[in-house]
């Protein structure tokens, strides 16, 4: 395995893992946590492949919350963590193993050393898929731990809104110079559908991401609109994939989960 001392890149290269895919966003708050919940569980269960969810998020992680799980991980004989499975997809994260309110106030090495635990210190088997829910924003946490997850590719979400979109921008770089190809730009939140008149609303702007993605020649892999579905599935830990599958946004994100 890969690993070990010394500059370079450096790898973890995790055992029987297949794509290594990181959800990133320049900013947070613009959903890359519901979209990757919701991405790892249409591949699971619609793409039908054996896929993970990593909460990489160290500081705030919301896979717990947003899978519904309360428990702490198992600890098999070799001393690894047996991820938790959830509607399909097999989590890991930092939530797990403290507290729920502690918080959590660690430096760059400890964030380094958590990520350690929580990728190679985890029994994940066979894995097509390795979704990461990446910590938002372009620092120097997110560049170590870019290289050392040796990703395949990462998406990155942002809203239409200008200031998500300069971020999203900082972020499209940061993966660029650390050669990870880049999957391409999802919007959310791209637009309300009034319930009653069925009237779309570009609460944040039209059309930004896919113009930001045109002009640095990338791929805009689709929009999720802002929906109340979404976000009661994110606070209630049912992601909106597991309890309306057959919703227009399912279908979006089934989609999305064809594209990565
Ligand atoms: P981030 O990971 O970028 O910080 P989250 O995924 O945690 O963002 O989303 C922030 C909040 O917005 C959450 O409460 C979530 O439920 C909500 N949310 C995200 N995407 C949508 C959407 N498309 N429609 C409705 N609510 C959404």
């Amino acid at each position: 395995g890969g690993g070990g001392g010394g500059g370079g890149k450096q790898g973890l290269r995790l055992q029987g893992v297949g794509d290594i895919v990181a959800v990133a966003s320049g900013k947070g708050g613009v959903g890359k946590s519901t979209t990757a919940v919701n991405l790892a569980v249409a591949s699971a269960n619609k793409c039908r492949l054996k896929v993970g969810l990593l909460d990489a998020d160290i500081y705030g992680p919301s896979i717990p919350t947003m899978m519904k799980i309360d428990h702490k991980p198992e600890v098999t004989g070799d001393n690894k963590m047996v991820p938790i499975e959830k509607y399909g997809v097999k989590c890991m994260s930092m939530g797990f193993l403290v507290e729920k309110d502690a918080p959590i106030v660690w430096r760059g090495p400890m964030v380094m050393s958590a990520l350690e635990k929580l990728t190679r210190g985890v029994d994940w088997g066979d894995l097509d898929l390795l979704v990461v829910d990446m910590p938002p924003g372009t620092g120097d946490t997110q560049i170590s731990m870019t290289q050392r997850l040796q990703l395949s590719g990462a998406l990155i979400v942002s809203t239409p809104q200008d200031v998500a979109l300069l971020d999203a921008r900082r972020g499209a770089r940061m993966f660029s110079k650390v050669a990870v190809p880049i999957l391409g730009i999802v919007e959310n939140m791209s637009y309300f559908k009034c319930p009653h008149c069925q009237e779309p609303s570009y609460i944040f702007g039209r059309g930004g991401a896919k113009k930001t993605a045109d002009e640095m020649g990338l791929e805009f892999v689709g929009e999720i609109p802002l929906e109340v579905g979404i976000r009661e599935g994110s606070d209630e830990g049912i992601p909106v994939v597991v309890s309306a599958p057959d919703s227009a946004v399912s279908q979006a994100y089934g989609v999305l989960a064809s594209r990565i």
